[in-house]
């Protein structure tokens, strides 16, 4: 079969909220009268993001829950997806589960599948979503201040852990390594989570560098906002508590090594959680939302003032470079950790 033949067949779907899906040269959407449009994209390429022998079920999965994790981490409600794929041969007994795959997981949250481009090359997925929030009710990183509670999503280090089972650092008990596995490969994005936090959270984003790495991220656009105007910008500083954040992992698991699971909690990518801030006057409605959301909540420290890191106090051009200071309270010792996480060309 030829491109045509293959988008027909496999990424042709039928469209329930938008105007003209697949088929023309472009999909027409009609927007939510007083929504903003909120728009991302993700790439997996093979051998960075997957192994090129991932199951494609799976990876039809991942690549739309990845990017359905931005959204949520925007508090929108997801609506369109667009799929660009380069594809080293027609390969329809790969194609098939894929794209069946990708489906799934749009139908059941309610997204449409719009488009996209296919084309012949090394195996790469590029999906974009769409999705709506209701202006001026988007979750952004920048809104954290002093004093807020800071919350995670879900287990922490548990799709780090699945990898590690894979690489064969560590053995685990089957219930431990199935949920591991599945958090890995089949990541359930935290669309009702992002939604019920609207008008709660001060800052959300997404865990998908690792906690220490994406909480970096949250503690420098908020110094950023905090500091609006001032001469010199610095990140704000947050405290965690090891005993929390390592909570969840430590329940689901049977002792692992000390060093593993530090890594994993701390450093480990790829989880898509919801990690956020709140002022402590909402702990009520956060820990009321845990049950309709399915995500068990965990509070794990706390926002600090903005600090100035090893390098100083920087000029607010400069700022980008500036690490904030996060500090590890574990047994009454407090220890301060570098943010960084994964990066593509660190
Ligand atoms: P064009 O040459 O105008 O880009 P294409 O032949 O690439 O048109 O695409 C034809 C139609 O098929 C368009 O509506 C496009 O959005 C859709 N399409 C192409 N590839 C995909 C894909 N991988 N997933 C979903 N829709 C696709
Ligand atoms: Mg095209």
């Amino acid at each position: 079969v030829d491109e045509f033949g293959l988008i027909s067949r496999y990424f042709t779907w039928p469209v329930r909220h938008t105007a003209l899906g697949v088929g023309d040269d472009a999909a027409l959407i009609d927007p939510t009268p007083g929504c903003l449009t909120v728009a991302a994209a993700d790439m997996l390429v093979a051998g960075v993001h997957f192994f090129a022998d991932a199951d494609p079920r799976g990876l039809g999965h991942k690549a739309l829950a990845v990017n359905l994790s931005d959204l949520a981490a925007m508090g929108a409600q997801p609506r369109q997806a667009l799929l660009g794929i380069a594809l080293p041969a027609a390969d329809e007994a790969w194609l098939a589960p894929f794209a069946d795959g990708f489906a799934a997981l749009a139908e059941r949250y309610g997204v449409d599948w719009v488009g996209g481009d296919t084309t012949r090359g090394p195996l790469n997925l590029c999906v974009t979503v769409l999705g709506e929030v209701p202006r001026g009710m988007a979750l952004l990183r920048s809104g954290a201040r002093p004093g807020d509670d800071v919350w995670v999503s879900g287990v922490p280090g548990l799709a780090a852990l699945g990898l590690a089972h894979l690489r064969g650092e560590c053995v685990l008990a089957a219930a431990a390594r199935d949920a591991a596995l599945v958090r890995l490969h089949t990541p359930e994005p935290r669309v009702a989570l992002g939604f019920a936090l609207r008008g709660i959270a001060s800052a959300c984003i997404d865990v998908s560098d690792g906690l220490l790495a994406d909480l970096g991220h949250l503690l420098c656009a908020s110094g950023d906002e905090a500091c609006a105007g001032a001469r010199v910008a610095m990140p704000l500083s947050a405290e965690l508590e090891w005993d929390a954040v390592a909570a969840p992992l430590t329940a689901l698991l049977p002792p692992i090594g000390d060093a593993l699971r530090r890594d994993a909690v701390l450093a480990g990518g790829d989880d898509y959680e919801l990690l956020f801030t709140a002022p402590a006057a909402c702990r009520e409605s956060i820990t009321a939302l845990t049950a309709p959301t399915t995500a068990p909540l965990t509070r794990i420290g706390r926002i600090g003032a903005a600090v100035a890191g090893e390098n100083g106090s920087l000029p607010s051009s400069d700022r980008r470079s500036a690490e904030p200071v996060i500090t590890l309270i574990e047994d009454g010792r407090r220890t301060h950790l570098r943010s960084r996480g994964y990066r593509h060309f660190g």
